[in-house]
């Protein structure tokens, strides 16, 4: 008998123990290769003693304080650090405790900005079909995703959703990839217009589309092209690299691979490596000073913003990263488990194409190597994989998307930073032996 309110009430799964490097142990002793980092978490892997030490060190100090009552020095180092390292203006950090929560604080200040400055009918958000941003109200109606939307309907606001950048799908047969991008373009551009670029409050997008497609970048020129339409249109630019940044793509943020700076940005996921819950959203000086010489008062909150030991932790995450330069090892080892994956899954006729960047890789599958014909939904193949994978020892992160109202399928890789060229083959093996065990 569990009192754990488990997502699945027909199966608990395993009790973990412990964890080390690239690696967990459940409480039978079994192992298990993180090949996802759960969900594109663990970029550390586990057990790393620079970041535990930190918690240590900080629980010694302070615990928690209220942000209403105080600041703390692991914030405002946190803070200037993470905007140091950002590209363009983004010059303040308001910091939470994971996606959802950095995704509604941007979505909150984006409304509030525009409210200050006087431009109260822009309340409208643009973003794109078969997107996740998280699960509160506000980020699940920004995400196009059917499926997660769907009970929740009636509660979620409108939202303009057009179609993704996602060229193995959408890129049509003797298309040039510029005429794609043309064409995407042109549907943003038709749907400003359609509901009146002075209502629109927001584009939001993942450069690199993780949990709903699996470790999709975009095509060259994609983000620059919305870039130019959000400042001649006055629409705020609000990236979510909740799961794409923090050096999963080989740059610490996905964005700088476009040659785009957004008004905000939102990280979570790696910037606690799973030691701590954390959340960032990034946003420019020019943003903060409208509230600033406004109401003065962002109107929004959480009681654990800016946690001392979370941003400890998130501190300690970055020595790692950048200055120990792990981000350093994300764009070779990707180009060996790439490499790997392609020798051996390039050929095989289930598998419709490997994408990705740095160590965020996706394989999609399909049922037809030449028509992309996807698999059938009913056999729920990326579940299946999930747990064959399991079964063997490797924790790897399939999905469905959704292909004409039908589930299309992918497995998500993200592995720790820190993977090896041996576990990188182990990794490929207990794949490709799930692939076998699912009948794929
Ligand atoms: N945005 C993206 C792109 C994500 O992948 C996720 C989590 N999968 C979220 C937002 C939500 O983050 P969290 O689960 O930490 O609330």
């Amino acid at each position: 008998m569990t009192h754990v309110f488990h997502r699945s009430s027909t199966h608990i799964p395993p009790t973990v123990a412990r964890g080390e490097g690239a690696y967990l142990y459940d409480t039978t002793g079994k192992a298990y290769l993180d090949g996802s980092g759960g969900a594109a978490v663990s970029c550390l892997g586990h057990g790393d003693a620079h970041v535990t030490q930190a918690i240590q060190r900080q629980l010694g100090e302070i615990a928690f304080a209220h942000t209403g009552f105080f600041t703390s020095e692991p914030a405002e180092t946190l803070a200037a650090r993470l905007t140091d390292l950002a590209p363009g203006a983004l010059n303040r950090a308001y910091l939470v405790s994971g996606g959802s929560e950095a995704m509604e604080a941007a979505l909150k200040l984006a409304r509030q900005y525009h409210l200050e400055r006087g431009d109260t009918g822009r309340a409208r958000i643009i973003a794109r079909r078969q997107s996740y941003h998280g699960n509160t109200l506000g980020a699940l109606a920004t995400g196009g995703n059917a499926w997660r939307r769907a009970p929740f309907a009636p509660l979620l606001m409108e939202v303009s959703h057009v179609a993704p950048c996602y060229a193995y799908r959408g890129q049509q047969d003797g298309e040039s990839e510029a005429a794609y991008c043309d064409r995407l373009i042109a549907e943003i551009e038709a749907e400003i217009t359609r509901v009146g670029p002075e209502k629109i409050m927001a584009f939001v997008a993942e450069p690199v589309v993780g949990a709903t497609l699996g470790a999709v970048p975009p095509v060259a020129g994609y983000f620059r092209r919305i870039r130019e339409i959000c400042d001649r249109c006055g629409i705020l630019m609000i990236l979510d690299e909740v799961m794409c940044g923090m050096g999963r793509t080989g740059t610490l943020f996905a964005c700088e691979q476009d040659g785009v700076a957004p008004d905000i940005l939102c990280v979570a996921k790696g910037l606690g490596a799973g030691y701590q819950p954390i959340g960032a959203m990034l946003c420019t000086e020019a943003m903060h000073e409208v509230i600033a010489g406004g109401s003065g008062f962002f109107q929004h909150g959480h009681t654990y913003v800016g946690h001392p030991v979370a941003c400890a932790a998130a501190g300690a995450v970055l020595d790692r990263l950048v200055g120990d330069d792990l981000v350093g090892r994300v764009a070779p080892m990707g180009a060996v488990l790439r490499g790997m994956l392609e020798d051996r899954f390039g050929q095989h006729p289930h598998v419709g194409d490997i994408r990705g960047r740095g160590l965020f890789l996706g394989l999609e599958l399909v049922q037809d190597r030449d028509t992309k014909a996807p698999i059938d939904a009913d056999r729920k193949i990326h579940a299946q994989i999930k747990a064959a994978a399991f079964a063997d020892g490797l924790i790897c992160y399939p999905g469905g998307g959704t292909i004409d109202g039908k589930d299309g399928a992918h497995v998500l890789l993200a592995p720790p930073f820190i993977l090896s060229e041996d576990q990188a083959q182990e990794l490929v093996d207990k794949l490709a032996r799930a692939f076998v065990a699912v009948g794929l």
